[in-house]
């Protein structure tokens, strides 16, 4: 079996870089593609840059060029449930591109006219294997479940979190994750998304990602590699 990993910025893969085996370094458009072990498990490591687009180019050459088996998605985020605190972690059940507004034809907020899915459901037994390493490693109170919204733009005010959640009931925001999932789904392959909360997606929300991207990076490095050990 051969695992994607997909990580947007250098602080959320450069941990995982460092503790796996390389065998070689691919590069394609600029992307670097890491292939080798790690704990014994053979994986492909990309960074992808950030937003949907580089998300949705790296997940595509990762399953095209490399033919992995799953997909796993390692970075942070900013929270939406008031309940979720900076370092908390967040598994996908599902994924939706909360800035796609095609309302002016009638459609819903997120949703992508002509396409059968737009709310892009995680592999079942990827989430519970997350979930269960989560907990042990974080405890049950830091550790939530439920929709994940992307888009290309970094939230932080009160309002914008209001209005996604009272839109999409969202746990938390990021850039990436719901593109991943709809090239998933397209190519048909497994994955998760695991995101670990570096800011409130509020007005201190700058200040807080740069303060905590690192340790939420750990933490959500953490679930990926006691993910590994359940393979
Ligand atoms: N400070 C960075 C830009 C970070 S963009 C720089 O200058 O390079 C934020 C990244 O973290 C994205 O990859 C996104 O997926 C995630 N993220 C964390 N908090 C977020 C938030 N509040 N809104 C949107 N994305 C967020």
């Amino acid at each position: 079996m051969l695992l994607g990993i997909i990580g947007a910025m250098n602080e959320e893969v450069i941990q995982l870089k460092e503790e796996m085996i390389l065998e070689n370094t691919r590069e394609i458009g600029g992307y670097n593609f890491f292939k080798g072990t790690l704990l014994g498990k053979n994986i492909v490591l990309v960074e992808c840059g950030i937003g949907k687009v580089n998300a949705a180019i790296c997940s595509t050459l990762l399953i095209q060029e490399f033919n992995v088996d799953k997909v796993l998605f390692t970075g942070v985020a900013g929270a939406l449930n008031p309940e979720i605190n900076i370092g908390d972690i967040v598994v996908s059940t599902d994924l939706v591109e909360h800035d796609f507004d095609a309302t002016a034809f009638g459609y819903d907020y997120g949703v992508i006219p002509r396409m059968e899915v737009s709310k892009f459901q995680a592999d079942k037994d990827l989430v519970e294997l997350a979930k269960n390493v989560a907990i042990e490693n974080f405890g049950k109170n830091r550790v939530f479940m439920g929709t994940i919204l992307s888009g290309d733009v970094f939230v932080a005010s009160p309002d914008k979190i209001k209005w996604l959640r009272d839109t999409f009931n969202g746990e938390c925001t990021e850039m990436e994750g719901a593109s991943v999932a709809h090239v998933c789904h397209i190519l048909n392959k497994p994955f998760v998304i695991i995101r670990s909360i570096s800011d409130k997606a509020n007005h201190d929300a700058n200040m807080n990602f740069d303060e905590f991207v690192k340790l939420a990076a750990q933490n959500s490095k953490i679930i990926i590699e006691g993910m590994l050990k359940g393979f």
